[in-house]
């Protein structure tokens, strides 16, 4: 974000990063931090773009953080994967909705390298798969969070989609 003068940043869609409203608002707050650090002389803070949800809001929705299996492939970074399609579980099986999919990425230490979802919480989804990535939260510790997810949101299915991970 910085410019060819020091002390000017670009930010939101003027810098050429991701085109997004909550990262613009991130690049600021990171701007703004990185600003007070240069003059504090402390450690200067960075974004992070490995983490930033992408979401087409149609109906079901569609959304991912964090890398695809074709990049994972391309950068020969070994993945593990749980994935399924049409889903039958009880929390859509209720409500007679049949296209909805996932697909969840994990390196060897069990964090997540990517989250896929095709539904009608996309984005609930995302946002725990999100902090799970910036917190490198490993799947047996997402399930446990998520045991008490309320009963039947699309959260309460996170156990069936980490458990084909978990030994
Ligand atoms: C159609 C469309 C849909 C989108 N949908 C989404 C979405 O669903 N989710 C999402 O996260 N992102 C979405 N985006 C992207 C998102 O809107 C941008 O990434 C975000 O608004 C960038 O923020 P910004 O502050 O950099 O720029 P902007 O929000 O564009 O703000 C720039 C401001 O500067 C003002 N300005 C321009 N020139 C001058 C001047 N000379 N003097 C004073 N003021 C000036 C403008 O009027 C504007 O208010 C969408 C973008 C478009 C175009």
């Amino acid at each position: 974000m910085r410019t060819s003068i020091p002390a000017i940043f670009a930010v939101g869609d003027c810098a050429q990063t991701v085109m997004l409203a909550r990262v613009a608002d991130m690049e600021a707050h990171v701007a703004a931090r990185t600003i007070t650090a240069m003059e504090n002389g402390t450690d200067l803070p960075a974004m992070d773009y490995t983490t930033v949800p992408a979401v087409l809001f149609t109906y079901p929705q569609l959304g991912m953080v964090g890398k695809t299996e074709e990049t994972l492939k391309q950068e020969n970074i070994p993945y593990w994967k749980s994935h399924d399609t049409d889903l039958s579980w009880p929390t859509y099986r209720r409500i007679g909705m049949k296209h909805a999919a996932y697909k969840i990425l994990v390196d060897e230490n069990n964090c997540i390298l990517g989250a896929h979802f095709l539904g009608d919480n996309t984005t609930g989804l995302l946002n725990t798969f999100k902090q799970a990535m910036i917190d490198k939260t490993p799947v047996t510790k997402i399930r446990e969070n998520n045991i008490m997810a309320p009963y039947p949101s699309r959260e309460s299915d996170i156990l069936y989609m980490l458990d084909p991970l978990i030994d």
